[in-house]
């Protein structure tokens, strides 16, 4: 099944429903919002594009967002989300690499792509807009099998190279209907607030909206803002959003300092990089219990794990403490097991891999046989992530095997900003590592051994070039030689170390 349906059908059970607010207008009914997901499905069309054939939302979070989404889909095309913080540059690779043959654009994103991308661009921001609003619309949404592709969810590798997750339809509705099972209910009445970026979860979670025809909100700041947020909330009522780790710890620390209560906010689901015990014991705290956490990663997208409302929050449980640090039990759609180096599962308790199998799972990643076969074992994906689950289902999370960096809730991976930074002539040797902050998370910094002196403004201008901005380093230092192991392979541990000593 299309998940395109989800959307035809709450649009032909009420089609005046509400559907699309920016803010706090209401721009598109569930009737509207369809039709317009049609009209972009037959442009499309139109344009040559056929089921199968990958189409660009390199978008900031905007209602024509999910239009376009949806348009795609009731094509049977396949949408690859880029996340709007990224250069121009990394957007035009992950093009190319999916071989996408049509880009939506927002203001300010479309010139940054269009400056380097070959790929045909639209902005959705644009009077272009209007020429896709006045298309014919496709008649029907097309047939899709289960496991055709619906989403390429672009994933850094430790390359620094991303890699495309392939995300099928069946990935997409097993990973919705465990939401209900596992996460929370949703009902006509609630309405989905998108803070984060639709690119990632937060866009992942529009699906559960759409089949229940609840309401969608886009903040009109385009992005996360604590008051506009409260005021949102406080607004439309019955709230439902995702966050990342950082995002909570803001709005409690904005809700303490201006007296704010959270009035409307229904549910906050938290995920994506870890949460410190007392950050969430004084979120809920503040705002109730309202909160409920999943881990997942974009290989099986929200749905390994989830830890409920109720664990949250019970704090008569004799294991409270224990399951608030924990990231729950693993969703009813997916298996969870501990295995070994060599991919055999072990005992309760015990601290090893943590492998996945069920049918929010990837098939593999997008023409990349090879890294397929490193994460796929024996129909386990091998998360990367190390953990260890009780004798009652609870998996806690004790290491990422990985040297990725989460900062905000967003990945970085360290090799890519060294790939940049050795580009540039005055660096010889270079190793980025994440060193904890108390707001972010981690953050970036990198240690470099010079071919001269330390500019560290010099590389920041280089590093703008490259990368992202959220990907450069906040703090540079300059070492005669980095420690290294008798391979030649640099030792992070030591270099983590000695942050810690500093
Ligand atoms: P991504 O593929 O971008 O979604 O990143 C997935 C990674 O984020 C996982 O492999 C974990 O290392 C981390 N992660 C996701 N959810 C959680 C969570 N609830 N607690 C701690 N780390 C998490």
């Amino acid at each position: 099944m299309n998940i395109a349906c989800w959307l035809e059908r709450s649009a032909q059970a009420e089609a005046d429903r509400p559907a699309l607010f920016l803010g706090k207008d209401c721009v598109a009914t569930y009737g509207d919002f369809h039709a317009q997901a049609m009209k972009v499905a037959g442009w499309l069309q139109s344009q040559g594009i056929k089921p199968g054939d990958r189409v660009g939302l390199f978008m900031k979070n905007l209602p024509a967002y999910l239009i376009a989404q949806y348009g795609v889909w009731a094509l049977g095309a396949v949408v690859v989300p880029i996340n709007a913080k990224l250069h121009g540059r990394e957007a035009a690779w992950i093009l190319e690499n999916a071989g996408a043959s049509l880009c939506f654009t927002s203001a300010g994103l479309h010139d940054a792509l269009s400056a380097v991308s070959d790929v045909a661009c639209l902005d959705v921001t644009s009077a272009d807009w209007d020429t896709v609003m006045v298309a014919s619309s496709l008649e029907s949404v097309a047939a899709a099998q289960p496991d055709d592709l619906a989403w390429l969810f672009y994933t850094s590798g430790t390359t620094g190279r991303p890699k495309g997750v392939m995300i099928t339809h069946r990935m997409l509705q097993a990973m919705a209907l465990s939401y209900f099972a596992d996460v929370d209910e949703v009902t006509g009445a609630d309405m989905a607030l998108y803070a984060a970026p639709l690119s990632h979860g937060a866009g992942i979670y529009n699906l559960m909206h759409v089949l229940k025809g609840a309401r969608h909100v886009l903040p009109a700041t385009g992005g996360f803002d604590e008051a506009e947020i409260f005021d949102l909330a406080r607004h439309h009522g019955r709230v439902h959003m995702f966050c990342a780790p950082t995002m909570v710890k803001r709005m409690t620390e904005a809700a303490k300092t201006s007296g704010e209560d959270g009035q409307g906010l229904r549910t906050i689901v938290y995920g994506g990089g870890p949460m410190y015990v007392s950050d969430i014991v004084e979120a809920v705290d503040h705002f109730g219990p309202i909160f409920v956490q999943i881990y997942g990663q974009g290989e099986c997208p929200m749905c390994i794990s989830a830890l409920s409302r109720v664990d949250v929050t019970d704090r008569s449980h004799p294991d409270w403490q224990a399951r608030l640090a924990s990231v729950g039990r693993a969703q009813s759609v997916v298996e969870i097991a501990i295995g070994d180096d060599a991919g055999q599962p072990l005992l309760p308790g015990e601290v090893g891999e943590i492998m996945v199998r069920g049918d929010a799972v990837m098939p593999g990643y997008w023409q990349n046989p090879e890294a397929t076969a490193k994460a796929i074992r024996d129909g386990w994906l091998m998360t990367g992530d190390m953990g260890t689950l009780d004798a009652a289902g609870y998996l806690t999370l004790k290491d990422r095997s990985k040297d990725m960096i989460i900062s905000g809730g967003t990945n970085i991976y360290p090799r890519e900003v060294e790939e940049a930074l050795l580009l540039h002539p005055s660096v010889r040797e270079v190793s980025v590592v994440g060193r904890p902050h108390p707001e972010w998370g981690e953050d970036v910094v990198a240690f470099i051994v010079t071919n001269g002196d330390l500019d560290t403004s010099i590389l920041d201008a280089h590093c703008l070039d490259q990368i992202a901005r959220f990907k450069r380093p906040k703090a540079y230092f300059a070492m005669p030689e980095l420690p290294k192991n008798n391979y030649g392979k640099v030792l992070k541990t030591e270099l983590r170390q000695k942050l810690e000593e500093m």
